[in-house]
Order: structure tokens, then C-alpha cells, then sequence
């Protein structure tokens, strides 16, 4: 056997402002179920997560809470590692921000960076909300006021050390190029290179004057270092790295890293600073970025403010952890946003968990106590409804491995139950009880429960990074040591003869709706009601139209310049869109779907015509043109046409 290969990945690190709820908790169990994974197939993974614990707004919150900032962020690191812990995540390093050996190679990969002319001393300008303390800029103001306190703002500027990232701009066009795979999703990379890089990027701001809970800068009294150096430089400092050429170990076996794990919402901050960091530093890149999509509540952020915030310990202590985790992983899909609803996960609970794998490891324990005392015996007596059964056994490793190596876990989720399902029909088609009956098939029932517990034990194996408990409950109840995904090559390695338990544990209980929704009321008593669905009406029929008619309805090709969020309605977008000869500003209902960042730069189709109209105060011009319905808008796509050309 040649030596194991060596995998690096990291998630992000969680700010310390406060508890995370499970939205924040996807990315670690997301990214545990990888880790657990590359384990399986024979890697050899070091996994780091951490917490960020620097910055203004934790040093206000420690102010209001009474504290001194590190008091409460040790507090809030203690509960961020207790949730990971409690999600069963296995990471191998948890770094903290404020751990000395990180603050000291900030401070002197600063030094470094200014000594070599990458870092230069500035201004920052801005909306200041003294109350606040805070910079805005013009566009997050509301209503020309503090988009926090709502306070008065007005203009002012800081001494500040800027980073040169321009001087890379090149390169990392030319790292994207030669590294395709660099940046997942794909659609991510585009947004990056619209919306960021060929407009040409900004200096970026790397110290700050006007707070002091960061790293101090220590050549420049007054200034402290500015989120991004400080953070992102975490996967190298979490392996030992030193900037005076003394790294451990660590460094040398894991840099660079293999994926770095992180929220759609930073991935410039990954794709863009991160490299460039690292060209300054003359070290190599990281292989991989990629950006996981959201969890929604309905179909919504989860925010404090929207009062629709729900914590990982409170599903684990109605749910079990499992659950949760079967949830998050099998509900988010790759590149698109998931969602949460208390409904949902009793359905999810009762269908995929208690129905179909539940009741199939208990059914088929059930028979083996029952006919042959608990003894799985492969009396081969083979029928042709064996061999499918066989067949999608066989298939499936490897099809939920490649799945998982491209991260898409709900997909390869699906695998298993492709399997698990199967397995249910083959009870259903073999018939044990009627084969019971009849003293001749004895050995054919024999039969058929090995093959049922072999395949149970083929889809236990694969279940091991997304739920280990119930995959080890399941392979201990049915006595096996064979667990290793890369040899579930042979269907018929599980030995026969084995005794299996004669007390099979009931895995997931079916749920009540009812009685769940009690318990969240009990739990979140403030809770605001969630928006009642619209009943499913059929659409009236339209009446006809002529040609002339159609006629009438300007439509063109645009290109969305700048996008940001309507000041005053969470679900609209105000983009202005270049329509060849003019710019247009649209206000459209699609926040739900698109993130600002995510619009600028895509190709749209526009109604010029649309007598213009004020949407929540904002003046829009025009429509963007969108297919869906209120849960999933797609925004037509044009191609490559040039702005202004008429669509007809
Ligand atoms: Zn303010």
C-alpha cells in the first residue's frame, strides 16, 4: 500500500459576535461529512476550523454585555466549540484569532508586506455614525442615516494602511485560468471576474484607527489590523506557519490547503484577497474554494432581526443529532439555497429516516430473531430478484463517492436511498413471511435476509460521514467489523453465520406534527407566525393575444452594472442595467433568489417599455424578466447578445 495521501480543508472561521444558529452550523457539518468522507477513502485529513474574534462590533457587544472583549470572547469560542462538539464534527484544530502565535505572525507578516511596498499608509474615507463608531458607505446608509442606529452620519476620513491589490490583479486572472476547478461553483467564479476583477480592484483597507480590539500594528501606534489580514491568515498560522521562514512541520506536509470551505456570501474574500495575500508572500495558493449555498427559513434569511433565528441544541434536543445533520446535508443542495420548516423536517424524519431506513434495519432484524434465532446464514439459493438488488448494491459506493468528492453530499445522499429503497421492495417482492410458511424455501428465506443484511451493511458503510452514530448502531446491531467503503466491492463479505442482535434499537420515531409544533412554541414563545402559504390556485386562462399586441412590448438585452438591496423591502433588489444606449434603474422581487453580488454582471432581458412605476420609494424603470414562481425566480438569460439588442 503506498502512503496516504495528505488532504487540507478548512471551514470558515465564525465570528464571535454571538451564538451561531444553525444556519452558521451547516458549514460545519457540511464540512465534517467531507472530512469524514476523505477518512474513508484512505486519506489523510487534517481539518481545522477556528473562531474570529477581533473587531469593532465585539468589542461593542462585550461593551454591552459589561465585559472585557476577551472575557466574552472566550465565552462565545467556549459555546461555538461546544455546538461543533455536539454536532459530532471531527475537526482536528480549532484556532482562535486571539491565540498569541496567530497575533504575532499578523503583526509580522504586516511588517513584511509594508517593508516590501505592498502595504502602503493612506486614508479612509466615509459616512462616520459617531454613536456607532462605524464607517458606512454612501450606499448602506437608509435614508442618508445609520443603517445601524439610525443615527446622524457625516462625512469623515482615517489615517489607514491600504493594500496594493491591484499590483496582483494579473496574476490572479492568470492563476483562475491555469486552475479551472479553483473556485465552486462555477457560477461563483463568474460573479468574481464580472463583478470584481475586470471592473479592476480596489486597494484594500488593512488597519483602522478608530477601534483597538484587533491586532495592534506594531510599528504604527493607533492602529490595529483590519479583519481580512487578520482572519484568512488563519490557515496558515493554524499549521505553524512563520513569515521568517521557520514553519513546523504541519506547514510544510498540509500548505497548500486542498479546499477551503466557506459561505457564498465571502467567497471574493477567498478568491480574491486570500490569493493575493499569499502571491505577496510568496507561497502557493490553495487548490480550492468553495461556496455553499444558505440555509432559508421558509424563504428567508435567518435573522435576529426577523425573529426567525433557530439554534442547532434546540433541534438536537427534540431531533437527536443525526437528524439535524441528515437534514442540513440532504436539504442543501449544491448551489442553490436550502430551507428549513419545522413541517419539513417531521416529513424528512418520518419519510427518509423512520420509514424507509428505520423500518427497514428493524423489519429485517425482526425476521432474523424470529426464523432463525438472530443467525444471517448465506444458504445461496440464488433467484433472479436477487440480482438488482445485487447490482445497485454494487454501484453505489462508487457513485456516492465521486458525488462527495465534487461535495454534491445531498445528491450522494440520494445514492444510498436509491439503495435503502430497493432494499424495501426486495422484502416486498421476496415475501419472507409467506417463505416461513413453506418448509422447502428454508434456506431461500435464509438467503434472502443475508442479502438484505448484506445491503443494509453496504448502505450503513457509506452512511458514516453523514450520520456516524446511526451508522454505527446499525453495523454494531448487525455484528459486523466489515466497515471499509473501499472493499464494499464484493456483495457476500458480510460472514455468514454471524448472530446478529436479538434487541434491535428502534433508530428514529415517528413524529407527531402536532406535537412538535407544542414543543417549538414552548421553545420560542416570541416567535413571530410564519407567513401563511398561499393556497395553490390554477392560473386563470389568459385571454388571447394578436401579433401586434406582442408587438407593442420594447424588450431588450442588458447588462446589470450595480445591484444592492432596496433600503426598505428585504425581498427587492435595485439593480442598474446598461440596455445599450442608456442605464436603467429596475427594482425587482427576486432577493430571495439573488444576492446583489450575485446579479451584477449577469446578462437580463428587460421590459423598456414598462411605464415607469415606484417601488417601496424607489423609482424603477422598466421589468426584468423572470421565470418561477414565488419560491424559485430564474432570471431569463440572454447568452452573450450585446446591451440594446431587441428580443422578439
Ligand atoms: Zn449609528
Amino acid at each position: 500500500m503506498s502512503e496516504k495521501k495528505d488532504f487540507y480543508m478548512t471551514t470558515a472561521i465564525a465570528y464571535t459576535s454571538g451564538k451561531p444558529h444553525i444556519g452558521n452550523t451547516y458549514e460545519i457539518v457540511l464540512s465534517d461529512a467531507i472530512a469524514r468522507h476523505k477518512r474513508q477513502e484512505g486519506y489523510n485529513v487534517r481539518f481545522q476550523t477556528g473562531t474570529d474574534e477581533h473587531g469593532i462590533k465585539i468589542e461593542k457587544k462585550a461593551k454591552e454585555a459589561g465585559m472585557d472583549p476577551k472575557a466574552y470572547v472566550d465565552e462565545v469560542a467556549g459555546t461555538v466549540k461546544n455546538i461543533w462538539d455536539m454536532m459530532d464534527t471531527t475537526y482536528d484544530n480549532f484556532i482562535r484569532t486571539t491565540n498569541p502565535d496567530h497575533e504575532k505572525q499578523i503583526q509580522k507578516v504586516f511588517k513584511k508586506l509594508y517593508d516590501k511596498g505592498d502595504i502602503y499608509l493612506g486614508y479612509y474615507e466615509g459616512m462616520y455614525c459617531d454613536a456607532c463608531e462605524s464607517f458606512f458607505t454612501e450606499s448602506q446608509l437608509v435614508d442618508g442615516r445609520c443603517p445601524d442606529c439610525g443615527g446622524p452620519v457625516h462625512e469623515a476620513k482615517e489615517e489607514a494602511y491600504f493594500f496594493k491589490l491591484s499590483k496582483y490583479q494579473d496574476r490572479l486572472m492568470q492563476y483562475y485560468n491555469d486552475n479551472p476547478d479553483f473556485i465552486k461553483p462555477e457560477s461563483r467564479k463568474n460573479e468574481m471576474i464580472n463583478n470584481f476583477i475586470k471592473p479592476g480592484l480596489q486597494d484594500l483597507c488593512v488597519s483602522r484607527t478608530s477601534f483597538t480590539w484587533s491586532i495592534p500594528v506594531d510599528f504604527a501606534p493607533g492602529h490595529v489590523v483590519y479583519v481580512w489580514m487578520d482572519a484568512l491568515l488563519n490557515y496558515i498560522t493554524g499549521l505553524g506557519y512563520d513569515v521568517d521562514g521557520n514553519s513546523g512541520p504541519m506547514f510544510e506536509k498540509y500548505w497548500p490547503a486542498d479546499v477551503h470551505i466557506i459561505g457564498k456570501d465571502i467567497v471574493r474574500f477567498h478568491t480574491i484577497y486570500w490569493p493575493i495575500f499569499l502571491m505577496a508572500l510568496d507561497l502557493p495558493l490553495p487548490k480550492q474554494v468553495f461556496g455553499h449555498p444558505w440555509l432559508l427559513v421558509g424563504e428567508s434569511k435567518m435573522s435576529k432581526s426577523k425573529g426567525n433565528v433557530i439554534y442547532a441544541d434546540d433541534l438536537v434536543k427534540m431531533f437527536g443529532v443525526d437528524a439535524v445533520r441528515y437534514y442540513l446535508l440532504h436539504e442543501i443542495p449544491y448551489d442553490n439555497d436550502g430551507t428549513i420548516t419545522w413541517d419539513l423536517l417531521v416529513e424528512r424524519i418520518n419519510s427518509d429516516l423512520a420509514n424507509i431506513l428505520g423500518n427497514l434495519v428493524n423489519r429485517t432484524l425482526a425476521m432474523s430473531n424470529k426464523y432463525f434465532d438472530g443467525i444471517v446464514e448465506n444458504k445461496g439459493v440464488y433467484e433472479p430478484v436477487d440480482d438488482e438488488l445485487q447490482s445497485i448494491a454494487l454501484a453505489m459506493p462508487e457513485k456516492f463517492s465521486a458525488l462527495m468528492d465534487e461535495y454534491k453530499v445531498a445528491k450522494a445522499i440520494d445514492e444510498i436511498y436509491v439503495l435503502l429503497r430497493r432494499s424495501n421492495k426486495y422484502i416486498d417482492d421476496t415475501m419472507p413471511w409467506a417463505l416461513a410458511k413453506d418448509p422447502e424455501k428454508q434456506d431461500r428465506l435464509a438467503t434472502v435476509l443475508y442479502n438484505l443484511i448484506e445491503a443494509i451493511r453496504f448502505s450503513a458503510v457509506a452512511l458514516e460521514s453523514i450520520m456516524p452514530s446511526t451508522s454505527k448502531k446499525i453495523l454494531d446491531m448487525i455484528n459486523t467489523d466489515q466497515r471499509d467503503l473501499l472493499k464494499l466491492n464484493v456483495f457476500g463479505a458480510y460472514a455468514s453465520g454471524t448472530k446478529v442482535t436479538d434487541k434491535p434499537e428502534v433508530l428514529f420515531a415517528r413524529l407527531k406534527a402536532e406535537d412538535v409544533a407544542k414543543q417549538v412554541k414552548a421553545l420560542y414563545p416570541d416567535k413571530k407566525e410564519e407567513p401563511k402559504k398561499e393556497e395553490k390556485k390554477t392560473a386563470p386562462l389568459l385571454p388571447d393575444v394578436t401579433i401586434d399586441d406582442f408587438a407593442k412590448i420594447d424588450l431588450v438585452v442588458g447588462t446589470v452594472e450595480k445591484c444592492e438591496k432596496h433600503p426598505d423591502a428585504d425581498r427587492l433588489l435595485v439593480s442598474q442595467i446598461n440596455i445599450g444606449d442608456e442605464t436603467r434603474q429596475i427594482v425587482s422581487g427576486i432577493a430571495s433568489c439573488y444576492t446583489p453580488e450575485e446579479m451584477v454582471g449577469k446578462k437580463v432581458v428587460v421590459v423598456k417599455n414598462l411605464k415607469p412605476a415606484r417601488l417601496r420609494g424607489v423609482e424603477s424603470s422598466g421589468m426584468i424578466l423572470c421565470a418561477g414562481d414565488k419560491k424559485k425566480y430564474i432570471v431569463v438569460d440572454p447568452g452573450d447578445l450585446p446591451n440594446g439588442t431587441k428580443v422578439s
